[in-house]
Order: structure tokens, then sequence, then C-alpha cells
């Protein structure tokens, strides 16, 4: 499943392939995923490509006056095509431009593909109440203090719910919790101010590495390719049973509420 720093390569990729481009034609196969009907869809013909950019695991692409939305969902492709020759059979959206070449999203599961006014956006019910993006350049050490401050609850689970920061799911919430030696059980109030500032930058780190790295090996970028961030930059994360990269004690996988966890109970003491 992709999370922020797949999407984030999607938007650069996107940005800088696509920008510029006309709509010639689009294509919906499953109009179900479309929050309007398949024959409003098609005003984004001939409509301008502008930039991309991403939150949490949405795209938001501008083609003013309106904004196209895209959400892989459990996963997918969203690969750009130079010429019609590598584009798949099954997909639920093509987008083919003036010089021929195309944007098809191959949804795994189910995905969104919503078209909104951009002055309509801040109504748009499935993005308006996203946190700010965790690669955010604004969301500095004061800030993700200040998301905190008067929170109750465990730290993994504010992590995890997009409402509060956006981006962050069960892959990539691990290893920062381990840099910081935080167990991801562990009570908001009672979290030291040097451990939230510790948690704050080895978010960033993790995620601007995966970024760098052109996001997870098992996730595809907008030219098919996969990414670089592999098992070996984990550092606990789908480690079980593995030694831990500080003080050798066996790595474990705990339930923790709905989801698994992958811990080392000597650096991060409940
Ligand atoms: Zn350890």
């Amino acid at each position: 499943m992709p999370e922020l720093p797949e999407i984030a390569n999607l938007a650069k990729q996107m940005t800088k392939q696509l920008s510029g481009k006309r709509i010639a034609d689009v294509n919906v196969t499953q109009p179900k995923c479309l929050n309007i009907s398949p024959k409003k869809f098609r005003r984004v013909i001939g409509k301008r490509i502008n930039d991309t950019t991403a939150k949490g695991k949405w795209l938001f692409t501008n083609l003013h006056p309106d904004i196209l939305l895209l959400n892989l969902g459990m996963g997918g492709d969203l690969i750009y095509h130079k010429n019609a020759a590598t584009i798949p059979q099954k997909y639920q959206l093509r987008i083919t431009f003036k010089d021929e070449s195309a944007l098809t999203a191959s949804f795994f599961w189910f995905g969104y593909i919503h078209l909104v006014a951009e002055k309509e956006l801040p109504k748009h019910k499935m993005t308006n109440r996203l946190g700010i993006s965790a690669l955010d350049k604004e969301l500095t050490a004061e800030r993700f203090a200040s998301l905190l401050s008067g929170r109750r609850g465990a730290i993994k689970s504010f992590l995890l719910d997009q409402r509060n920061i956006s981006g962050i799911g069960n892959v990539y919430v691990q290893d920062p919790l381990f840099k910081a030696r935080i167990h991801p059980l562990r009570l908001i109030p009672t979290l030291t101010p040097r451990e939230i500032q510790a948690l704050h930058q080895s978010i960033k780190e993790v995620l601007s590495q995966a970024l760098g790295l052109g996001g997870l090996r098992y996730e595809r970028n907008l030219n098919g390719r996969n990414g670089n961030y592999g098992p070996e930059n984990f550092l606990v994360a789908y480690k079980t049973g593995k030694p831990c990269p500080v003080c050798r004690t066996r790595i474990a996988k705990i339930r923790t509420g709905s989801t698994a966890s992958y811990i080392c109970s000597s650096c991060q003491k409940l």
C-alpha cells in the first residue's frame, strides 16, 4: 500500500513529466471511482495539466479551474506512457494527451478519481480533514509538539490518524518510533519534550530517505519502475526475530490495537 514517500514521488514525477500537456481524451472504465458522472468528467478534455502535489495518499493535479484528485486506495499503478504501446489491458482511468502520450491508473482493489472545482476543494469531504503532510516543511518541531499538546491516547494511533498528520501508514510508522526509542503504545501525555523532538526528527529522516530512494521497492513509480527503499533500509519494520541494530535484542512483532508493530523491547520500553 503506498504511503506518503511513494505518493510524493509520483507527484514530483507527474509535475516534471506531465506539466504542460493538453488532454485529448479520457476513458474511465469503472465509473464508481468517479465523484461525478462520466459525462461531466469529460470536461477535462482540452485542459492543460499543471503541477501535482501530494497530501496524505491523495494526488492533486491542477487542471485549472478544476483539480483532479487521485487516490490509489490499497495500491495500484499510476503509469505514464510515451506512446500507446505500453498501455495495459486493464485500467480504471486513461488520460490521453494531445502528443499521444498517456497516463493510466490501474487500482489493485479500488481507487478514487475525483474532479473538483478549485474553489469547491475545501468542501471535498475525503480530503478536507487531512492533517498537515508529514513531509511539509511547515511541520516543524514546534508545530509537531503543539499538535500533540493536550492529546490523550497512544502515540502510534495519533500518528496513523490522517486528520492529525497525513501520510504516515503502518509501514513508515515503525522505524521513526524505534529511532526515537518510543514504544508505540506510550500515552502521549507521558512523552517528554525531548522524546517528542526526537520523534519529529526521525519521522522526517525516515520519510525523506524513502522519498530520496524513490519509495518502496514493491511499489512502482510513474515510469513503471520500482522504488529503491527495501528491507535493507528498515531498522525494525518487518524484521521479526532479527537482532535490534542498536542492542541486538530480538525484534518482536506485537499487536497494537488493530495494527501490528515491530519493536525492540529493550530500546522501546513501555
Ligand atoms: Zn534494541
